[in-house]
């Protein structure tokens, strides 16, 4: 079986791709260079080569899945990324008000829905829990507009250690682990401002009900497929273990056509290197049966693009660039959303608005105003100049303001003959 996959491997074809000279379309880094990192640890390359040589290459989703969320090597369950020594840094991280702005968007979708009674807010990967605890603020605030409302907290994360994190933040760790493994709720507890919350592993362990989804950095996280066009055709790009140094990874192009990428791609293609996310895709098409079901809307905020960019999947480790390929498991990884993707995956059922631009979405809610307010509100020039600094890397186009991308899923009955504004996605709606 060795010569047959030696064979097999002698017919894929090396290909590189420049994941390790990007900067341009790159995410936002911060010029913090964090000093001291865990030592490199090998396991993960280990596992991997030993998989690919027993089995041969595997597709790069099949990579990003093990590296990112394997339960026990994987960079998610083994690294606070957005900490002082992490990889990369976060809108709700930079600014409060990021998450005031989304706090207020929650509750004029809920509103705007004709306040249904029961009120579930979810968000996938909360990270530190920050999006989430400036959020919870904002509904403290607007109890009277919200009165009357059953409101509940529900976290989807497949890492518990970032899920700990998480709790400390929002429950001032006043929360309990669930003693049986098979429990859907893995953590659960009450959060500062008194609203239950709960901590599940996916979509479908997340009761039903009318609820607003919430997305930040979380999608560009989820495994792709690449696929490549070649004079036979479309050929998915595969990882596999260096021919000549045998704890190196390299890309190869697989021979013959595969299922994923018989069935992924468009037929009307017309790039000629394309990323596809199924799970994406899979977790768009849940998201559009609940909000047809129960009600409610979901928020996608990401790097991403309409379906025009090629080549986006790259690593970051200490807020640089890093190579996809190299330390698997010590760094991010991560591809631009494709957003026109997910708009056909999501079918006709539900309303999809987007994606506009981080600036424009935070403007149309009011983000001059809010800063405004703040300033006047704080008297220390570096919490002013903090302040500003943060409004400045959220919507300068040069920063953040172009570059990520909002993108939102809607219940058609808000569409009526006479379509009702959406909050943030259209200038109208705050006047
Ligand atoms: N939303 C946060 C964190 C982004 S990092 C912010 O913007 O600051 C991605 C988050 O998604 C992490 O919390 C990670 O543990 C979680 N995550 C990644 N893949 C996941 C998956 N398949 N299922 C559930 N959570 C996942």
């Amino acid at each position: 079986s060795e010569q047959r996959s030696r064979m097999a491997k002698a017919l894929f074809t090396p290909i590189a791709i420049s994941s390790h000279c990007r900067t341009r379309d790159s995410r936002y880094c911060s010029r913090a260079t964090p000093e001291n990192r865990n030592k490199t640890d090998h396991s993960v390359l280990r596992h991997l080569t030993s998989k690919i040589k027993s089995t041969g290459p595997i597709s790069v989703a099949e990579y990003m899945r093990e590296v990112l969320t394997n339960p026990v090597s994987g960079y998610y369950v083994n690294h606070d990324m957005l900490g002082p020594d992490g990889d990369f840094i976060t809108s709700p991280e930079i600014s409060q008000i990021f998450g005031e702005l989304l706090g207020i968007w929650c509750v004029s979708e809920w509103m705007a829905a004709g306040r249904p009674k029961q009120f579930q807010l979810v968000e996938f990967g909360p990270g530190r829990g920050s999006l989430m605890s400036d959020i919870l603020r904002v509904f403290s605030q607007l109890s009277a507009p919200l009165g009357g409302a059953e409101m509940s907290c529900h976290l989807v994360e497949v890492s518990p250690r970032l899920s700990k994190l998480q709790a400390q933040c929002l429950t001032g760790d006043q929360s309990q682990v669930s003693t049986n493994e098979d429990d859907p709720v893995y953590r659960r507890g009450t959060t500062t401002t008194g609203l239950p919350i709960y901590w599940y592993r996916r979509i479908s362990d997340v009761p039903q009900g009318f609820s607003i989804f919430l997305a930040h950095e979380f999608f560009d996280a989820l495994p792709i497929h690449i696929f490549q066009k070649t004079e036979k055709g479309w050929r998915e790009v595969m990882v596999d273990v260096h021919p000549e140094t045998e704890d190196k990874l390299r890309f190869v192009l697989l021979p013959s056509a595969t299922l994923a990428s018989s069935t992924l791609l468009q037929t009307d293609e017309k790039r000629r290197h394309v990323e596809v996310c199924p799970e994406g895709g899979v977790l768009i098409q849940q998201l559009a049966c609940r909000i047809v079901e129960d009600g409610g809307a979901a928020l996608i905020m990401d790097y991403g693009h309409d379906g025009v960019k090629t080549d986006t999947f790259r690593g970051f480790k200490a807020h640089k660039i890093h190579d996809v390929l190299a330390e698997p498991g010590t760094a991010d990884l991560t591809a631009d959303v494709d957003f026109s993707y997910l708009r056909r995956v999501a079918g006709d059922r539900v309303t999809c608005i987007g994606p506009i631009s981080q600036r424009a979405f935070l403007k149309n809610m009011g983000i001059d105003t809010r800063l405004q307010v703040l300033l006047r509100h704080c008297q220390d020039p570096s919490n002013q100049a903090q302040l500003i600094q943060g409004y400045d890397i959220l919507t300068n186009p040069e920063k953040m303001g172009e570059r990520f991308q909002f993108f939102t899923l809607l219940n058609h009955r808000r569409k009526g003959p006479a379509p009702l504004p959406v909050a943030g996605f259209s200038e109208l709606c705050l006047r």
